[in-house]
């Protein structure tokens, strides 16, 4: 019923139709045409949705086009493109269902522009930038699984189904007609959607020049239909000439914040800067030296980083699904398989012009506000670019497994915590690194100083992505155990911080390590406990972020994007 007055109220796609729904919707249509009518009423007057707080909420995000230069692509590029922003537009449809459930019907409850656009900032009527809030009025809260499981699901109920597929990352979990939960898996669930775009990525693979991105695009295409990613995995890691990238697929499982076991669907379309590319690649050569360089015993450094992994440089011109939701990502570390990982390593993909417009329009005005003045002249562009680049090669880096039992996962076992201790460990290693290298005589090109304080300016814009962010939740751990041990300092009367550079470098191989032996043990009371204490904002700095939002400093931004923008025609 719900989905024939979907269709009614919207114009009918004929083409876009099962024959099946077709004529459920036709006899629904002629038989109780009447009941269909009025329910279509209803929605546009009695259930019109309220925003709450909208103006406020709206100027956390700043609208930013986002272009690239298309130029140099081939003719065959740019007509593959639009098949590409096809398939993207899929995987925001998906995500839709992962976040939230039926768009349209929540959309067509209300005209409000401003409303609008936050839902679809939002995927969904909880604010992603202020702890998942409900922002409509009469919306109860976010469960915690989102829509991967059922609203009402206990722990109880999940630890007792049996079911092999129940921690799989590919799967929803929804009740049977006797109210018994029963585990559907991804390409079954969404099995329309998916073909849709199996067959979309099958017509861009012909148009694709080079054979490494053919080959990835043939296997990604079979994996969206199979939830099997091994293999399109694989092949994109071995894709090395390719000029567009295509990164989609159900990837991270954020978005499950009640066991972390499912992954969202999301996509990015990326467009590879091959000059910085080059010159990056001679960082990723440091990979081996690097993990035997860690803070840490050695059985929680055993592990060899695969050192085909590289480090790429790209524009990214479309964002959708779960990357496009809330705060917006500017780098990747993919792909997240450990078995692929361990085989081939990963690729770090630095997203330049969305670092640029984050920095641009967020850091700087950040660090205007909060980093102590004699100390603003420390932040630039080149910091920035780089310990976000570092932060993803640490994530290559560390521990995958169990020290005491190499059959389990650091992931798997650390439930709930496992991201938040992931992305902690990343922004340390990955300023540990700095420092290590910048000793031996690389990245001289700015001062330690430099990225110390460009790194801790860009802390306080992390921890404005609230605890429903993994990376919110890490910078608060980090910044409330900087603070601590001294390596920050408040100045009380401008509510400002200064970095002491000396204690600095203490404290990160300290929290590194502290990290590092909690994932390679696997502890995870003590991450709980860790997380529960200090992945908070305190009254202090609370006042401090809150003069953020007095001066209307975006916590992130709103991408204007699409073919149009690119100055593509659809
Ligand atoms: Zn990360």
């Amino acid at each position: 019923m719900l989905r024939c007055l979907y269709f009614c109220s919207q114009n009918i796609k004929l083409p876009d139709m099962k024959k099946m729904t077709l004529l459920m919707c036709l006899l629904s249509f002629l038989f109780i045409m009447p009941s269909c009518k009025k329910k279509v009423k209803e929605e546009n007057t009695d259930a019109q949705l309220k925003g709450i707080d909208m103006e406020n909420r709206l100027a956390k995000y700043i609208d930013v086009p986002l272009k690239s230069d298309l130029s140099k692509l081939t003719e065959k590029e740019k007509q593959m493109l639009p098949l590409l922003f096809e398939v993207a537009d899929i995987m925001d449809e998906l995500f839709w269902l992962n976040a939230y459930g039926e768009k349209e019907e929540l959309l067509s409850k209300t005209k409000d522009e401003q409303l609008l656009k936050y839902l679809n900032i939002n995927y969904g009527p909880w604010d992603r930038l202020d702890n998942d809030v409900p922002f409509i009025e009469g919306i109860g809260e976010k469960p915690k699984g989102a829509n991967f499981y059922p609203a009402d699901i206990t722990e109880d109920e999940f630890k007792k189904l049996n079911d092999p597929l129940k921690e799989s990352l590919y799967s929803v979990i929804r009740r049977d007609e006797n109210g018994a939960l029963k585990v559907i898996p991804f390409h079954v669930e969404y099995k329309e959607q998916l073909t849709r775009a199996h067959d979309l990525l099958i017509q861009a693979s012909e148009l694709a020049e080079d054979k490494g991105l053919q080959n990835y695009l043939q296997l990604v295409a079979k994996a969206l239909i199979t939830d099997n990613y091994f293999e399109s995995d694989m092949a994109w890691l071995d894709m090395k000439n390719n000029t567009i990238d295509f990164v989609t697929g159900a990837i991270e499982t954020y978005e499950d914040a009640l066991y972390g076991y499912r992954a969202s669907y999301e996509s990015y379309i990326l467009i590879k800067d091959h000059d910085w590319s080059k010159k990056l690649a001679k960082y990723t050569q440091f990979l081996p030296e690097l993990q035997k360089s860690l803070p840490v015993d050695q059985k929680y450094k055993n592990e060899k980083p695969g050192v085909d992994g590289e480090l790429n440089v790209y524009d990214v011109v479309y964002y959708t699904g779960h990357c496009n939701a809330g705060s917006k990502t500017i780098a990747i570390n993919l792909p997240n398989d450990p078995k692929v990982q361990m085989e081939k390593g990963s690729r770090k993909l630095q997203l330049k012009n969305a670092m640029k417009a984050k920095f641009d329009h967020i850091l700087v005005p950040i660090a205007n506000n909060l980093i102590e003045e004699s100390q603003r002249g420390n932040i630039n562009f080149d910091a920035f670019f780089t310990t976000t680049m570092f932060h993803e090669v640490a994530h290559g880096l560390g521990i995958k497994y169990l020290v005491n039992d190499p059959s389990k996962e650091v992931k798997a076992t650390l439930k709930e915590t496992a991201t938040t201790l992931e992305e902690a460990k990343a922004d340390i290693l990955g300023l540990y690194m700095i420092t290590y290298l910048y000793n031996k005589g690389e990245l001289k090109e700015i001062s330690l100083e430099d990225y110390y304080i460009t790194f801790v300016a860009s802390m306080f814009r992390s921890i404005r992505f609230g605890q429903a962010s993994s990376h919110g939740k890490a910078n608060m751990m980090r910044f409330n155990y900087l603070l601590e041990k001294g390596a920050l300092v408040r100045n009380a009367e401008k509510g400002t911080y200064k970095v002491d550079i000396d204690k600095m470098k203490v404290a990160v191989v300290e929290i590194g390590k502290e990290i590092l032996i909690v994932q390679g043990n696997g502890d995870y009371e003590k991450a709980k406990a860790w997380v529960n204490k200090d992945a908070v904002v305190k009254t202090e700095l609370q006042s401090d972020l809150d003069r953020l939002d007095g001066a209307k400093i975006p916590t992130d931004i709103y991408f204007i994007q699409g073919p149009e923008v690119l100055g593509l025609s659809k």
